[in-house]
C-alpha cells in the first residue's frame, strides 16, 4: 500500500505538532488542528479526512461553497478565515459553522441576522490586528473590547475568541511577541467574556510559536497540502 503525500505530510505534522506541545509543556488534546483547504481540490480534502482530520478552513467564498456542497456527505465542520465583506456575509451564515475574520460590528450585525433560525449560533472568532500595521485586516488592541461586548449582545453568534495572522518574519522571537499580544488580549477580555475558549493562531510556518504562546487552534495548510498551486 502507498502512501500519498497528503498521508504522509500529516504524519509529519503530527510528530512536529508532539515535538512541540512535549517542549512547551502543553497537551496535544488541547489544540485544535484546522486544515486550510483554501485553493484544493475536494478530493484533497476527502483524503485529509481519511487521516483523521474533520475541521477545514477556507478563505473564498464561491470556491468554498462548491466543496461543501461536494463533501456533504462527510461530517466536517467548516471555518471561515478569509475577508469578509459585508455584502457577502450570507452565504457564509448560512454554510459555515465557525467564522474566525470578525472585525466590524456591520459584519457581525450581518452575520447574526443572516444566521438560519434552524442551526446553531455561529461560532466567532474576533480577528486582531497585533503587528499594528495598516495595510493588516482586524480590529485594533483598542477596539477590541466594545466589539466583543457587541458580538456578545448578539443572539445568534456566539464569541468564542480571538485570531490573530502575524506580521511574516522567520525569526521564532518575533513570531512569539506578536503571539504573546494576542494571548494578552485574550486573557484581558476573558475577565468580561469568561465563556471565551479560542485563541486562533499558528500556520505552518510559526506553529511552535504559537504552541508555546497558548494557541489552541491551529490553521495549517502548507505543511499538509503542499505549497499552494492557486
Ligand atoms: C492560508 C491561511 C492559513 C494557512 O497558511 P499555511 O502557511 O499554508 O499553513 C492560515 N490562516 C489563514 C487566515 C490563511 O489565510
Amino acid at each position: 500500500m502507498t502512501h500519498t503525500s497528503i498521508e504522509n505530510n500529516i504524519a509529519k505534522l503530527r510528530l512536529r505538532l508532539r515535538q512541540s506541545v512535549e517542549k512547551y509543556d502543553r497537551q496535544e488534546s488541547d489544540i485544535l488542528l484546522m486544515a486550510v483547504s483554501k485553493t484544493r481540490p475536494a478530493a484533497d480534502i476527502r483524503e485529509a479526512y481519511a487521516c483523521g482530520l474533520d475541521q477545514f478552513g477556507e478563505s473564498y467564498l464561491q470556491e468554498a461553497s462548491k466543496k461543501i456542497e461536494e463533501l456533504a456527505d462527510l461530517p466536517l465542520t467548516w471555518h471561515f478565515i478569509g475577508p469578509l465583506q459585508s455584502n457577502k456575509t450570507r452565504p457564509i451564515a448560512e454554510q459555515f459553522q465557525w467564522v474566525h475574520s470578525v472585525a466590524r460590528e456591520k459584519v457581525a450585525r450581518r452575520l447574526d441576522e443572516q444566521r438560519p433560525a434552524g442551526k446553531p449560533p455561529l461560532q466567532v472568532c474576533l480577528q486582531v490586528n497585533i503587528s499594528g500595521e495598516q495595510s493588516k485586516s482586524g480590529v485594533s488592541l483598542a477596539g477590541l473590547p466594545a466589539l466583543a461586548e457587541f458580538v456578545e449582545s448578539l443572539p445568534r453568534l456566539r464569541l468564542r475568541g480571538l485570531m490573530a495572522i502575524p506580521a511574516a518574519t522567520d525569526r521564532e522571537t518575533d513570531q512569539r511577541a506578536q503571539f504573546a499580544r494576542l494571548r494578552e488580549a485574550f486573557s484581558a477580555l476573558q475577565s468580561q467574556h469568561p465563556d471565551m475558549d479560542t485563541l486562533s493562531m499558528g500556520m505552518s510556518a510559526d506553529m511552535e510559536a504559537a504552541i508555546a504562546e497558548g494557541s489552541n487552534l491551529l490553521r495549517i495548510g502548507t505543511a499538509i497540502f503542499g505549497p499552494r498551486r492557486g
